[in-house]
């Protein structure tokens, strides 16, 4: 039995087709996300930057107003909480979204 519109291993070109390099930048990510935010205490932030580099989507940009902290970005957060469980200090932590949550809203805010 044919599959129609498949196409077989053999004819297919080896490793990934990137048809449109950077095109995940506009996933909107966030939309993942169910009812809650992490947020950040910059009290309690010692600046180590984990959250920024472990966040699997990018979420973290350095601060340009603020040496050593975090904006964060709604429009990538899915809401998986791997800042949260690897932040040394329990610096972030959830919080229920509110409608003013927008795209580069600043943590800790
Ligand atoms: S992981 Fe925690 S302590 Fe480290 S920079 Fe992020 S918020 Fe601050
Ligand atoms: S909850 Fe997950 S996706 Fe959102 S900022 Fe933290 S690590 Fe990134």
């Amino acid at each position: 039995m044919a599959d129609e519109g498949m196409q077989s291993w053999k004819t297919l070109a080896l490793g990934c087709a990137m048809t449109e390099p950077g095109s995940s930048k506009r996933f909107n990510t966030g939309d993942w996300r169910s009812g809650r935010r992490p947020v950040t205490d910059r009290e309690k932030c010692i600046k180590c930057g984990k959250c920024y580099i472990l966040c699997p989507d990018m979420c973290y940009s350095p601060d340009p107003e603020a040496e050593g902290y975090y904006l964060w970005d709604s429009f990538y957060c899915k809401g998986c909480g791997i800042c949260i469980h690897e932040c040394p200090k329990d610096a972030i932590s959830w919080q229920d979204e509110k409608e003013e949550d927008t795209h580069g809203a600043a943590c800790g805010s």
